[in-house]
């Protein structure tokens, strides 16, 4: 039987407005609505951001804990993984919710360049957010933007600044950094697997309208799948999405045709070694 199939929904990110797609969710209890939602339709790891009231990026602990706390008591089991990412330039505040200890946390290893900007994660800003991570038992999901942020991932890990086999998202199609292209996404896979083992799991994510197609690329070669508003609002190029669960229950269609279950909280939680 194949390994079930780990459903990531990231709900809300940092770009996405209500003017861009009304369901995207920016309070906190929009977000813990949006999260139960698509935890029963299969996710479960919610990748969280949170927002201020006129929906710019915060990184303000209170919301995050705040919605750790409503998560876990809506969905239970669900798995939390705050991000770490969404304030770029920000320093050390983009790790201030760390010692609230959430499951997971997403960690950018290296820079690149984003639509609008560059996407700037020093090596000072990146050992330090790997070392609150190894302090509070946060597992990391590295965020591969490029083929070098991998083989960084498996540098850290040899130094033990990462202390299990490190958990790869490879993440496609943002604009100025790496397109969703097949042969890469295939030689992604191949190098996780020989750096980290057979059996490393990894996980892929794409944005726009490339968010469907990696997450057949990821379905059908055995890895997990994040979808959500954050990464793309829209089902087609006509329809927007109308919710975070929607676009689980497109990954968990895929799952069917791919013949993979969709993991269970716990069943995810024991792939990925988080008690
Ligand atoms: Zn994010």
């Amino acid at each position: 039987m194949s390994t079930p199939c780990i459903i990531c929904v990231a709900i809300t990110g940092s770009l996405p407005r209500k003017a861009d797609n009304p369901a995207v969710p920016i309070t906190v209890s929009e977000q813990i609505e949006s999260t139960h939602a698509a935890f029963e339709a299969g996710a479960s790891i919610v990748h969280a951001h949170v927002r201020n009231d006129d929906e710019t990026p915060s990184s303000d602990p209170e919301k995050f804990a705040a919605l750790k706390e409503g998560v876990e008591k809506h969905c239970p089991g669900m798995i939390v993984q705050f991000s770490t990412g969404g304030r770029s330039g920000a320093g050390q505040t983009r790790g201030g919710m760390l010692p609230l200890g959430p499951d997971m946390a997403s960690l950018s290893v290296g820079s690149n360049n984003f639509p609008t900007r560059v996407y700037e994660n020093p090596p000072e800003l990146v050992d330090w957010l790997a070392a609150e991570m190894l302090s509070y038992s946060i597992k990391p999901e590295i965020e591969a933007f490029d083929l070098s942020h991998i083989l960084k991932a498996a540098d850290m890990h040899r130094r033990g600044q990462i202390k299990d086999t490190p958990y790869v998202q490879f993440v496609m199609g943002v604009k100025n950094a790496m397109p969703a292209d097949r042969q890469v996404f295939d030689f992604y896979v191949q190098t996780v697997k020989r750096l980290f083992g057979e059996k490393a799991q990894w996980c892929a994510a794409g944005i726009g309208a490339n968010q469907l197609v990696l997450n057949e690329w990821s379905v059908s070669s055995g890895g997990h799948a994040r979808t959500g508003l954050e990464d793309n609002i829209r089902l087609s190029k006509t329809q927007l999405a109308p919710s975070n669960a929607a676009l689980v229950q497109r990954v968990a269609d895929i799952c069917a045709q791919h013949h993979r279950p969709v993991a269970t909280a716990s069943q995810a939680r024991r792939i990925l070694g988080i008690a």
